[in-house]
């Protein structure tokens, strides 16, 4: 039995006050379960601050590969660690498109991630081009065979795989349960093509896009979703906790 994850992923949202109270109130109410993994995204800036705060862990929503140095903005993994930050998002579809983020520097930020004992969520999917092209499939292994190269099996325990199409994110569109099926289906036959049978069953693959308080119970209950990466709808206490309740 996988123990369900949902991610708030706050991406560059909320002032100071306002990700203090959102953390602190979602801290405080009963979300904060031993049923599943609940973890909250904010901008890196209130990293240091709400890692402090008691309650929910916290993630970084972007790491640069090497361990220090002369890499003007960067975060590194250990940093993250130092400040007690225990997951990290890596290969964000907006990380890819927005901050041209290659197959080969997600590998980087994947590898420096584990090894230095994080968790990862490790996000793929496809543009609605290529999904109307019908190499959807293809093409999303593709993102997780190159993303997840020279890794091994214990270091890939320490990932959680979101599929999120690109075509669903922010966009009021969801995929079908068809769609959503199929792909986590395919994901988790590839993990066990290129690792192993129980690590396949053990991964967890969350979905993005689109998910909120009215459609989360149908897309949790789906075959091979183990929750949620929620954007849009994690940004406010009353829908956020609506989604937790759906599980
Ligand atoms: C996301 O970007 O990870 C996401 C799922 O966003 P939204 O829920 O707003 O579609």
């Amino acid at each position: 039995m996988r123990k369900k994850f949902i991610g708030a992923n706050w991406k560059m949202n909320l002032l100071y006050e306002e990700a203090i109270k959102l953390f602190a109130d979602l801290s405080n109410s009963t979300l904060n379960t031993s049923e599943a993994d609940i973890v909250v995204f904010p901008s890196s800036i209130y990293l240091s601050e709400l890692s402090k705060m008691p309650g929910l862990p916290v993630g970084a929503q972007d790491l640069y590969f090497a361990d220090s140095g002369a890499f003007t903005g960067g975060i590194a993994a250990r940093q993250l660690k130092s400040i007690s930050c225990k997951y990290v998002l890596v290969g964000h579809s907006e990380r890819r498109i927005t901050f041209f983020e290659t197959d080969e520097v997600i590998n980087l930020k994947l590898k420096s991630a584990v090894r230095n004992d994080l968790k990862v969520v490790f996000c793929c999917g496809e543009s609605l081009g290529i999904r109307e092209s019908k190499k959807h499939l293809e093409f999303v292994t593709n993102q997780l065979m190159q993303g997840w190269k020279d890794l091994d099996e214990t270091e890939m325990k320490n990932c959680i795989i979101a599929y999120e199409p690109i075509w669903a994110i922010g966009t009021g569109l969801n995929a079908s349960k068809m769609e959503i099926e199929e792909m986590h289906g395919t994901i988790r036959r590839t993990v066990a093509s290129c690792f192993s049978h129980s690590l396949s069953q053990s991964i967890r693959i969350v979905y993005g896009g689109s998910c909120n308080q009215h459609n989360a119970s149908d897309i949790f209950s789906f075959n091979d979703v183990d929750g949620g990466l929620i954007g849009g709808a994690s940004l406010e206490f009353d829908s956020f906790e609506k989604i937790i309740k759906s599980l």
